[in-house]
């Protein structure tokens, strides 16, 4: 299909590259600092610790004020269109894709959950076909299967305008059994399968089909997963922070960090420092008024003020080197824990380019044939170029842009600028690739065992190198 189709060789996910974060970005069109969606644990003063997993905590967060954006999935149905969620990744992922569903916007039906979270809104007739398939398999690894026989009846049932189908394979098998394992190469291609599926089922109807194919992160090997619970408390108390001051949430590949509200900005930034010289941290980024020398303004990475943000995001130290190709080997990196929780084989949420890069193609009538391109995308657009697809319309009011460039009837608009360039602190740098208005945070390397000279090949217009903490003046973006 990448060969057939459009393809991008620059697209990442939105930063923090986790599953949830992404989820959100996708079904709104909007950034996770607009959302306020960060990751898969989150905390909040006054609701505590929250697994986006589960589908009520989500509903807790967004009764609290977090992700205000009507999905697309609802501002479709609102003009009298169609859509289905299918998801087998957690409930709260295949909510996350369209909360409206809960008041009637849109079907969605999830493989893997409680039992009353399996159909939201979903039409009768739909409805007693998929119970034609029989129960939900007992096991989350066989539920790809049973969500794209639920897909495949929703397609032939009564075709939607839109169908979002969310695999949540090869992930498992990657975080269970590392990149690659046989586990991971059987769940890729039972995931290229289901694509196939679907896609067969839609073009049988007769009907078009425009599809689109994306991730919601990329993967690294873990290197080993330290345990960071105490270390964090005692980083917080030699900061003179009282006890709980500082609340940690994990994410595989970052840490996020909360202060309890009201923090002297003296002592944020004294812990953050801290952290930026632990040897198991990478990139560290926070917020912009309390961002001492040798982190990063989290502007750089997540535009917009959502009060849901988290004060630091920490994001683990990663092997530093580039590959992230298909036929490079796994690139490494630090899967960080709370004491007593499992290791993984595989992790995300770093700013490894690995991590940052999806697969990004579009395939169909509606698309360029045999073309690769260059400009950044990410999720957001994704959302504003399938809702221009199915209304005609432009998506108001999001932080996506429509990926015109990929449009086959678009033949003559000239190439969008792209630039990118490096920003240092310290020892470690972030790349920002830019289009237009449009800015993206590409990856990042650690501090620790970095060459001074290191450069990414690709970024043509990247500013020279420079060593040493002189070179921080770069927070422009
Ligand atoms: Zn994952």
């Amino acid at each position: 299909m990448a060969d057939e189709g459009c393809s991008y060789d620059h697209a990442v996910a939105a930063f923090p590259a986790l599953t949830r974060t992404n989820a959100a970005t996708l079904a709104t069109g909007c950034h996770p600092g607009r959302t306020g969606v960060f990751g898969n644990r989150v905390w909040h003063p006054e609701l505590g610790h929250l697994n986006t997993a589960v589908a009520d905590d989500v509903r807790r967060l967004r009764g609290a004020g977090a992700m205000p954006q009507a999905s697309v999935a609802e501002r479709l149905s609102r003009s009298g269109r169609s859509t289905v969620v299918v998801g087998n990744g957690s409930a709260g992922c295949t909510y996350l894709l369209n909360p409206g569903s809960d008041a009637g916007h849109g079907a969605r039906i999830a493989s893997v959950g409680p039992e009353h979270e399996v159909h939201r809104c979903v039409p009768s007739d739909v409805r007693a076909a998929i119970e034609e398939l029989g129960p939900r398999p007992a096991s989350d690894d066989e539920a790809l299967e049973w969500a794209v026989a639920a897909g495949v009846v929703s397609i032939t049932t009564r075709a939607p305008d839109l169908l979002i189908f969310w695999s949540g394979q090869p992930d498992t098998a990657h975080h269970a059994t590392g990149l690659t394992s046989t586990t991971s190469t059987e769940a890729i291609r039972r995931t290229d399968r289901a694509v196939r599926t679907l896609h067969t089922a839609v073009l049988d109807t007769g009907r078009e089909c425009n599809l689109i194919l994306t991730a919601d992160h990329g993967f690294c090997e873990t290197i080993e997963s330290p345990e960071l619970t105490g270390t964090l408390d005692r980083i917080a108390e030699r900061s003179g922070l009282p006890p709980n001051g500082f609340v940690p949430t994990f994410n595989s590949g970052a840490v996020f960090g909360y202060f309890e509200p009201g923090t002297a900005p003296r002592l944020r930034a004294d812990m953050t420092a801290r952290i930026v010289q632990e040897p198991w941290a990478g990139p560290v980024f926070c917020a912009d008024a309390h961002c001492p020398d040798g982190a990063f303004p989290l502007s750089l990475a997540v535009s917009g003020d959502s009060p849901f943000t988290p004060d630091l995001v920490i994001t683990m130290r990663t092997e530093p080197t580039d590959q992230c190709g298909p036929a490079d080997p796994p690139a490494r990196a630090l899967h960080a824990r709370a004491d007593g929780t499992q290791p993984y084989s595989g992790v995300h949420g770093t700013v490894h380019p690995a991590d940052m890069r999806i697969p990004l193609i579009l395939h169909g009538p509606a698309f360029k044939t045999r073309t690769r391109r260059d400009e950044p995308a990410g999720p957001a657009d994704i959302a504003a170029t399938a809702y221009t697809l199915v209304t005609g319309a432009p998506l108001d009011d999001v932080d996506g842009r429509v990926l015109t460039e990929s449009l086959r009837d678009v033949t003559d608009a000239p190439g969008l600028l792209v630039e990118e360039r490096t920003i240092r602190r310290g020892d470690a740098s972030v790349s920002v690739r830019r289009t237009g208005s449009h800015s993206y945070l590409v990856g990042g390397v650690s501090g620790h065992r970095t060459p001074p000279e290191h450069r990414d090949p690709a970024q043509g217009l990247a500013e020279p190198a420079a060593s040493g903490r002189q070179a921080d003046s770069g927070n422009e973006e």
